[in-house]
C-alpha cells in the first residue's frame, strides 16, 4: 500500500536530479535569508550553482547541534516570525534546548511524511490509532497526531498518561495501532500482566510504531510476541521535524527514509569523510524542502548503514539499518567502546530477564548492570539465579569484551521515568 506512489517509488536518477534541484533552492533560500549560512558559505567561497552532483555536497559546511543552541532562539529562521506557525524543541537535558520553527507548509508536509510513513507499514483509515508520546514541545505526540489524522484514523491523543489510562482507552474504543516508546512497551507489558491481562487476548492491537529511542531488535521481537502485533522501527527528530523521516515498511528489514525531503549521508564521524553504502558512520541530514528553517548537513551523531539493497516493497527511498547507538551514549570502558544497544541484545535473549535494566559505570571504569527478572525467574533457588548470573556475564563478556558486575534484581526495582528512557548512569563524570 502506497500513501503517495509515484513519490515514495521515482526512479533513483530522477529521484537523484530532484534533490539537486532542492538543495540548490535551499541553498539560495539561507543565502538569502539566514546570515548563519551566508557568512558560512562566504567562508567557503560556495554559491549554490558550485553544488551540482550530490558528491558535491561534501562542500557544504556542517551544523552540529551546538550551532543550534548557539542561535537559539530563532537564529535560524528564513521566514518572518509572522510566517511561523508552531515551535518544537528537542528533549535536551541540560541548558537550552534547540528550538525548531515550522511554517504552514512545513506543517502540511511534516503531516504528509508520517501519512507515507503509516500506510506503507499498512495503517488505514479503519485503524484506531493512541498515540502515546508526550504531546507537547516533544515533536512525537503532535507531529505524529496530525500524519495520522491525515490518513483517517481514529486517533487517540492519549499522551504519555498513567498505564491504567492508557489501557481503559485501548479497551473501550478498541485501538489497533500504537506509538510507542520501545521502553514503555515493556513497561506497560509488565502492568498488563500484573493486572492478569493477556494482551494478545484482551487487547485489539495489531501494529505497533516504536521510535524516538535506540532498542534493539530483540526488543522489538519481545513486544511482538507479548502484544502479538508487528512492531515497526521508526525514526525521526526534533530537527528533521521529529518523526517522519524514517519508517519501515511492511517488511520491517530497515526504515526508508524520506529521501525527497531528506539528504542522507553517512559519514566517518572521526575524519568526517563519506562513507559507502552498508558501511556504518553517523548520519548527516540536510532539509529540502524546508521552509520556515532549512538545516544543511546536520551531525545528527546516530550511528547507523544504508542497507544497500532495494527493498521488496518497490520503495526506492534508500533504508537505514536500525541504529547501533547515539555517539554520544557511546561508553568508553577501559579503553573499549560499547553502546548501550549491545548490553540490551544480550539481556533480552534471556527469557527469564524482564523488562528493565540500567549500566552503571563508576570508580575506575568499575562496570555494573543492574538487571530486572521476570517474577517467575525469582523461584527461591539460590543456585539457579547464581547460574543465570555466570550465563548472563558469559555472554556479556563475548559481546563488548569486559566482564561487568551482574546485579539480578526483582521485575519493578529499577526506576521508570515518564519520557525516553535512561539506561546509563555514568558516575565518572559526575
Ligand atoms: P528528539 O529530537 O528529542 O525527538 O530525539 C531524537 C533522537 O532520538 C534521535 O537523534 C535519536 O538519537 C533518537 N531516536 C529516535 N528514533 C529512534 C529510533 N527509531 N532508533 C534509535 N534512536 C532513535
Ligand atoms: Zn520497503
Amino acid at each position: 500500500m502506497f500513501w503517495d506512489q509515484a513519490s515514495e517509488t521515482l526512479a533513483r536518477p530522477t529521484l537523484e536530479h530532484l534533490q539537486i534541484k532542492l538543495l540548490q533552492e535551499t541553498l539560495h533560500r539561507v543565502r538569502e535569508r539566514v546570515p548563519f549560512y551566508r557568512q558560512r558559505l562566504a567562508e567557503l567561497n560556495l554559491q549554490p550553482a558550485d553544488i551540482r552532483t550530490l558528491a558535491e555536497v561534501r562542500r557544504l559546511p556542517f551544523t552540529t547541534s551546538d550551532d543550534l543552541r548557539a542561535i537559539y532562539p530563532d537564529g535560524l529562521l528564513a521566514v518572518d516570525r509572522a510566517e511561523a506557525v508552531r515551535l518544537h524543541t528537542s528533549s535536551g537535558t541540560t541548558g537550552k534546548p534547540k528550538a525548531i520553527f515550522f511554517s504552514r507548509a512545513d506543517v502540511d508536509n511534516a503531516a504528509e511524511l508520517i501519512a507515507r510513513s503509516l500506510v506503507s507499514a499498512g495503517i488505514t483509515a479503519a485503524d484506531v490509532f493512541q498515540n502515546m508520546m508526550s504531546y507537547g514541545l516533544f515533536t512525537g505526540g503532535l507531529v505524529m497526531h496530525y500524519g495520522a489524522e491525515k490518513v483517517g484514523c481514529l486517533v487517540i491523543p492519549a499522551g504519555p498518561g498513567t498505564s491504567e489510562r492508557q489501557l481503559m482507552l485501548m479497551q473501550d474504543f478498541r485501538t489497533t495501532a500504537v506509538h510507542i516508546l520501545p521502553s514503555y512497551a515493556l513497561y506497560f507489558a509488565s502492568y498488563l500482566e500484573q493486572k492478569g491481562l493477556r494482551p494478545r487476548q484482551d487487547l485489539t492491537v495489531r501494529k505497533a510504531f516504536v521510535g524516538a529511542e535506540p532498542h534493539t531488535e530483540e526488543t522489538r521481537r519481545r513486544i511482538e510476541q507479548i502484544f502479538g502485533c508487528d512492531v515497526y522501527n521508526s525514526y525521526g527528530l526534533t530537527e528533521m521535524n521529529g518523526p517522519g523521516v524514517a519508517c519501515e515498511c511492511e517488511y520491517k528489514a530497515g526504515m526508508h527514509l524520506w529521501e525527497d525531503n531528506f539528504l542522507l549521508e553517512i559519514i566517518n564521524p572521526v575524519t568526517n569523510e563519506p562513507l559507502p553504502d552498508g558501511q556504518t558512520g553517523e548520519l548527516v541530514l540536510t532539509t529540502l524542502r524546508r521552509e520556515a528553517m532549512p538545516i544543511l548537513r546536520y551531525r545528527t551523531r546516530d550511528i547507523t548503514s544504508v542497507v544497500p539493497e532495494p527493498c521488496r516493497c518497490g520503495r526506492t527511498h534508500r533504508r537505514l539499518a536500525r541504529f547501533v547507538g547515539r555517539a554520544d551514549d557511546m561508553l568508553i570502558i577501559r579503553g573499549v567502546n560499547i553502546f548501550p544497544q549491545q548490553v540490551e541484545r544480550v539481556l533480552m535473549s534471556f527469557p527469564q530477564v524482564g523488562r528493565n535494566y540500567l549500566i552503571i559505570v563508576e570508580g575506575l571504569d568499575d562496570l555494573t548492570i543492574k538487571v530486572e527478572l521476570t517474577p517467575a525467574a525469582f523461584d527461591g533457588q539460590l543456585e539457579h539465579l547464581e547460574a543465570l548470573q555466570q550465563q548472563i556475564i558469559e555472554k556479556l563478556r563475548a559481546e563488548i569484551w569486559i566482564r561487568p558486575k551482574v546485579d539480578l534484581v526483582p521485575a519493578g526495582s529499577l526506576p521508570v521515568g515518564e519520557g525516553k528512557a535512561k539506561r546509563v548512569v555514568d558516575k565518572r563524570s559526575l
